[in-house]
């Protein structure tokens, strides 16, 4: 199958979404934002051209707006068996996330994304290593992708384990990736991993300096950010409460 032919409606999109509005699909050609449209079609992938249409900060919207029907108990209702059918024969994700392995912060559901919409790289205390690197590079260089999220979290293991120097096997080299910003956070109380204060505003200052590591490590993707074809932006998940906060 051509990746570029449109895909029959998605069976949960008809019953849901169209027989459910009066105008039925008059709705639909009224949808110029594919940002309107993508969460009009909650259930069915992105096309190509979708995709392609997206600006960077329509898709840090669609990330947004994901994240705030996750913390109403909103979320979409997803058919994961259509969007696994739907994108078998092809992939054209929007972002490409970097997040921790914490098994409290699965950016997919936090974001409240679909199969096919975001690149997932996962490694304790999001750190960025030459492979990880590699891989932002394929998700937007050659797959298209318009935005890298780089997501810390509060209360981070491994930002603690960096704080308290911690040795432990390859993760001792991991956390060294982190100890750069545990020297570069501004703090004046105690500058422990026990401290929940110090350690969220380590992890904050981890992402910041993971995002300007990527720019100026990554001469591929630095010229897809200052043409503004990319952005590359960074998050903090607060665990309580639910809220991925964009940073500037
Ligand atoms: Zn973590």
């Amino acid at each position: 199958m051509n990746p570029n032919t449109p895909r029959a409606p998605d069976p949960c999109l008809t019953r849901r979404g169209l027989l459910g509005s009066a105008l039925g699909l008059s709705v639909m050609s009224l949808l110029g934002s594919p940002v309107l449209l993508a969460q009009a079609a909650a259930s069915v992938a992105f096309t190509k051209d979708q995709r392609d249409q997206m600006t960077p900060d329509e898709v840090l919207e669609m990330l947004r707006a994901g994240n705030e029907r996750f913390r109403a108990g909103k979320m979409h209702p997803h058919n994961y068996l259509a969007q696994k059918q739907q994108t078998a024969s092809g992939q054209y994700p929007a972002a490409a996330i970097l997040s921790c392995i914490d098994s409290r912060a699965p950016a997919e559901i936090l974001l409240d994304t679909r199969i096919g919409d975001t690149f997932n790289a996962r490694i304790a205390g999001n750190v960025v290593n030459d492979d990880v690197l590699g891989s932002l590079e394929f998700a937007c260089a050659a797959a298209g992708a318009r935005v890298i999220l780089v997501m810390g979290h509060t209360a981070c293991g491994a930002v603690k384990g960096a704080i308290d120097n911690v040795e432990l096997g390859h993760l001792t080299g991991l956390l060294e990736k982190i100890k750069p910003a545990v020297a570069a956070t501004t703090y004046s109380g105690e500058r422990s991993g026990k401290n929940a204060e110090f350690v969220d505003a380590v992890a904050r200052t981890h992402v910041q300096q993971t995002v300007e590591a990527i720019r100026k490590h990554s001469a591929v993707l630095a010229p897809l950010a200052e043409q503004g074809k990319i952005k590359i932006v960074g998050s903090m998940y607060h665990l309580r409460g639910g809220r991925v906060e964009f940073l500037a």
